[in-house]
């Protein structure tokens, strides 16, 4: 088979993903992808395909995460660990400005802090984290405030994406539409079977520099087993996922329970560690701080990730207007799933469930809004 076209799939051999690297590398790619450190799969900068995280998973609950052995030889057989892509597309932490006192007091800028100019190939994009990216484009790349650095970034950015074969205990990517099957936005998308006798991958291009380097690689057609294979992972994924969050009329719905007696009962749990919106991959929110050396002639503006869970977030003259654990966990919530809508036309959650595992206390909020539905059920028709 020597020539595909957009969109076909083929079957490619676990030994010739190791192909995979080396052609995006010498097309000036810095790779990104999975690998373990302190004991969780992270993503990082890779050399090679031995760096990933072969053979291991990951087990999550409502608090809780740990990496376990498989007991095969599996590349992706994880579900999502704490960092997503924006640590790439949108740094925790950058400086964005340094500046010297001149003789007439003034500060001028003594170095232009250069755009990050990488070209990024991210490998292993699970589907609502390619959702999560879209929303995120919204943000930094919209038509009235543009962030130049992540522009630069998406605009050449190679996505080798991979269809779930199974989700974590915390995902609910299926109710809300944004998985586990990818369908938009990757160069690649990958499917990685592993049966009694072989270990294999099908493979689709989903644009025409993914097929240039699809063809570099050695393939076959598919067999309908092939693709019988390829259904069956993404249906075990979806049979796996035990959350789901009703989105019925949810913009209007958290809208109308401003008062709801639920966010009386967070204001007791939740720590207000802003841990929910340092791991989601659709936050967004930064600050920005100028600091000065000793003598006040050296300063240097970093932007840093913020969080509404924070207090400063929410100061303005005199103070902060949510100084309660229960108003900035509504403030989230709120935003995530009802005013995002009005803001960018979607949801702010794909459903990843990262807010769940790296909860210190477990709080859910596929339960929250559950407990809020009650809540409001029991408010108008009193208790049953
Ligand atoms: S909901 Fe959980 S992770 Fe988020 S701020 Fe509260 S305690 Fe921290
Ligand atoms: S709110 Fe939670 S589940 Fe939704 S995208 Fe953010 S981290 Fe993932």
């Amino acid at each position: 088979m020597s020539q595909i076209n957009f969109l076909q799939k083929v079957r490619i051999d676990r030994a010739q993903i190791d192909t995979l690297f080396p052609s995006l590398k010498k097309r000036g790619y810095s790779l990104i992808g999975p690998k373990i450190s302190d004991g969780a799969i992270i993503y990082d900068y890779l050399d090679s395909i031995e760096e990933l995280p072969i053979g291991w998973t990951d087990e999550q609950e409502a608090g809780t995460y740990r990496i376990k052995q498989r007991g095969d030889q599996a590349l992706f057989g994880y579900s999502l660990g704490p960092h997503s892509w924006k640590k790439f597309l949108f740094p925790a932490r950058k400086k964005v400005w340094q500046g010297q006192k001149t003789s007439d007091g003034n500060f001028k800028t003594i170095q232009e802090i250069a755009t990050q100019s990488q070209r990024f190939a991210f490998i292993g994009v699970r589907a609502c984290e390619l959702h999560a990216i879209h929303i995120q484009d919204q943000v930094f790349m919209n038509k009235q405030y543009q962030d130049a650095e992540y522009t630069h970034k998406r605009t050449d950015n190679f996505i080798v994406a991979v269809n779930c074969g199974q989700a974590g205990k915390t995902c609910f990517c299926s109710s809300l539409n944004t998985g586990p099957k990818v369908s938009q936005g990757y160069d690649l998308v990958l499917t990685e079977i592993i049966d009694d006798a072989t270990h294999y991958f099908v493979v689709e291009s989903g644009s025409e520099r993914g097929l240039e380097v699809l063809h570099e690689l050695s393939f076959e057609s598919v067999s309908n087993s092939d693709l019988e294979a390829v259904e069956r992972c993404i249906e075990n994924a979806i049979g796996q996922m035990s959350r789901a969050i009703d989105t019925t009329d949810i913009k209007e719905f958290l809208y109308r329970n401003y008062d709801n007696k639920r966010w009386q009962e967070l204001e007791k749990r939740c720590l207000t560690c802003a841990n929910c919106t340092m791991v989601c991959p659709t936050c967004f929110c930064s600050k920005v701080e100028d600091t000065t050396d000793l003598t006040g002639d050296y300063a240097e503006r970093w932007q840093t990730w913020d969080s509404c869970f924070t207090m400063d977030f929410s100061y303005i003259h005199g103070g902060s207007v949510r100084v309660s654990t229960q108003s900035r966990y509504r403030q989230w919530l709120v935003h995530k799933l009802a005013s995002w809508i009005d803001q960018f036309g979607t949801s702010g959650c794909v459903g990843c469930g990262r807010c769940i595992t790296w909860c210190p206390v477990g709080i859910d909020l596929t339960e929250e809004v559950k407990a809020l539905r009650l809540a409001e059920w029991e408010a108008i028709n009193g208790k049953s």
